[in-house]
């Protein structure tokens, strides 16, 4: 009942790799100056102003994520198909991650300190899980993504907790880095049948150009005679990562909507069938000219 396949015990490894690195890896300290951001601007009374404000994207996928991910939840239950699949709960997950993101973002941002940073990547934990997940349940195996979730948002914490003690970042890095790494093998394999249709090429590019915009903060913001910081930058292309989700719950969404009427509206043999009779009756009863 519990046996695994092949690519769930290929996952189970992963993770146990992963594992391994974030416990016996050398400890690796937070970069110093790591709150020292290029842009410093108050504007209406809000300190570093649009690394605060370039959080709200991550809102507006998450809002539009999630009101997408109840669509679709609908439709299916109209199919008559199980209310709430793996699919659509780390969907959701994901959605309620970013949502989370913004708020925690907008909160360190406001007073950059470790204390903020703390609530920030907890915030990031969860979208993580949500996203990882999903690539495992459309990928691997139902299971393997709910138990992937899982794992993450009670390894995620841990990870931060560790830094937030003890100054050693390898494990929150093992968790980013690593977890990326496994959404690009999961990528690779071939799709479940009823996979979301998610280009997860995509995800893995926006996440890595947010990535190189963190590190040209500065750079950025000098290249831009200071219209603009790399880390604002990062925030705005990474919710873009979001975009490939939402585009494959609205296709899902769509599937389902069009399922749902073909399956409700007769099919067009059906309509003749019903017209003849009546049309036959209507021949009949029709005066004789003659
Ligand atoms: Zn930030």
């Amino acid at each position: 009942m519990y046996k695994l396949e092949k690519p769930e015990r290929l996952l189970l490894g992963a993770v146990l790799v992963l594992l391994a690195a974030a416990l016996l890896g050398p400890s690796v300290a937070q970069p110093a100056h790591s709150h020292d951001f290029a842009d410093q601007r108050l504007w209406w009374h809000i300190p570093f102003a649009l690394n605060v404000l370039s959080n709200l994207p991550f809102a507006l996928w998450g809002a539009l994520g999630l009101g997408c991910v109840v669509g679709w939840v609908w439709r299916s239950r109209a199919l008559g198909q199980p209310r709430i699949t793996a699919q659509h709960g780390l969907a959701a997950l994901f959605f309620a991650g970013l949502l989370l993101t913004a708020a925690a973002s907008a909160w360190y941002h406001w007073q950059p300190d470790d204390a903020g940073l703390l609530i920030d990547r907890l915030g990031m934990v969860v979208a993580f899980a949500g996203l990882l997940g999903l690539a495992a349940a459309d990928r691997v195996s139902p299971r393997a993504g709910v138990l992937l979730g899982l794992v993450v948002l009670v390894l995620g914490p841990l990870s931060v907790w560790v830094w937030f003690a003890s100054g050693n970042v390898l494990p929150w890095a093992v968790l980013q880095f690593g977890g990326m790494a496994l959404v690009l093998w999961l990528a690779c394999l071939k799709p479940l049948p009823g996979a979301l249709a998610v280009r997860w090429g995509g995800v893995i590019l926006m996440y890595a150009a947010a990535k190189l915009f963190e590190l040209a903060d500065h750079e950025v913001y000098a290249f831009t005679s200071h219209l603009i910081s790399g880390h604002s930058l990062k925030h705005v292309v990474a919710s873009c990562a979001a975009w490939p989700v939402v585009a494959a719950v609205v296709a899902a969404l769509i599937e389902a909507r069009k399922i749902r009427a073909e399956s409700s509206s007769p099919s067009e043999t059906e309509q003749a069938t019903q017209v003849a009779p009546s049309a036959a009756k209507s021949c009949t009863s029709l005066p004789h000219n003659n």
